[in-house]
């Protein structure tokens, strides 16, 4: 496996950060998750743009300028077989605040750490989305955006590893969070939809979630399916009401859920909106892949 750390390829035992780099000291850095569909990356810039508001967030200049990426991405994929016709790929880019003496002062860190991985991607087993997956509500609460936004994909991910525990103890797919005001957010490492009476639902930005970019697609397609969309503020009772569920991310696009705690979602099974949302996110996605020439 190549990885590209900083400034070149190394083979994965070379790639070695720093004790003192303050990603591993203090969680302090910024990530970003894409894939792509055989070579094409999925909605690349908008991830690349979602990485450059997290960094500048926290302060921390991106290191590589914005028409370098798409590059050298493709060559991490290239390095490593993944990303053609064979195997699509999934890639992180991690940027850290760099190594630096203890301290929490980011100017103790003269340059920041880049690390792009890859590897290849595979479907989710079929078995998830013909059955659904479960969910837990978490008894943590998703951070206060006031003091850590989850707007910013930072490397900083107790919050969602502490969840993510209480959903492995409760033996379901993941745990969904509640905010402060106990109103629904979204998942671990995903976003929640609900339908009700063929509206399609989703708790709003200003709850404090992830402005997730399949999120933002396929609120564009259930409106291209005649669905009325709304983001608002709900609670669980809303939801273990609700008669279809979905949680979207980029690796997982749509995955239906079947039952929140003790309670079935509908009749316990993945409804047919979400079965037309997730057909026309398959018929549709090629909308969102760069252009094959990259
Ligand atoms: N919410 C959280 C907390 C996430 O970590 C992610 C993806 O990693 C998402 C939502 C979904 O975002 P996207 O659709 O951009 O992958």
């Amino acid at each position: 496996m190549w990885v590209f750390l900083n400034d070149r390829f190394v083979p994965k035992e070379q790639a070695v950060v720093s004790v003192l780099d303050h990603g591993f000291l203090y969680g302090d850095g910024v990530y970003e998750t894409l894939r792509s569909y055989g070579s094409r990356i999925f909605m690349r810039d908008q991830h690349l743009a979602r990485l450059r508001r997290s960094a500048e967030a926290i302060g921390l200049t991106l290191p590589i300028p914005d028409a370098q990426w798409p590059d050298l991405l493709h060559e991490a994929m290239r390095r490593n077989e993944v990303g053609n016709h064979h195997v699509d790929a999934y890639l992180r880019i991690t940027v850290s605040r760099g190594e630096g003496e203890i301290g929490l002062d980011p100017a103790l860190c003269p340059r920041p750490t880049v690390v792009i991985l890859t590897k290849a991607l595979h479907p989710s087993p079929p078995a998830l989305s013909r059955d659904g997956v479960t969910l837990t509500v978490a008894n943590t609460r998703r951070n206060l955006p006031e003091a850590l936004s989850p707007q910013i994909k930072s490397t900083n991910f107790l919050n969602n590893i502490l969840a993510k525990r209480e959903s492995i103890a409760a033996g379901t797919f993941d745990s969904l969070f509640l905010n402060w005001r106990e109103e629904l957010t979204e998942c671990t490492i995903s976003n929640l939809f609900f339908i009700s009476n063929g509206t399609v639902h989703t708790p709003a930005l200003d709850c404090g979630i992830l402005d997730g970019i399949t999120r933002a697609i396929v609120m564009t397609l259930a409106g291209e399916e005649g669905l009325p969309v709304k983001e608002g503020h709900y609670h669980v009772a809303e939801l273990r009401q609700a008669d279809e569920c979905f949680l979207t991310n980029t690796s997982m696009e749509v995955m239906p859920v079947s039952r929140v705690d003790s309670f079935p979602i509908g009749d316990g099974r993945p409804g047919p909106l979400t079965a037309r949302i997730k057909a026309r996110f398959a018929a549709s996605r090629h909308r969102f892949l760069e252009p094959l020439a990259s």
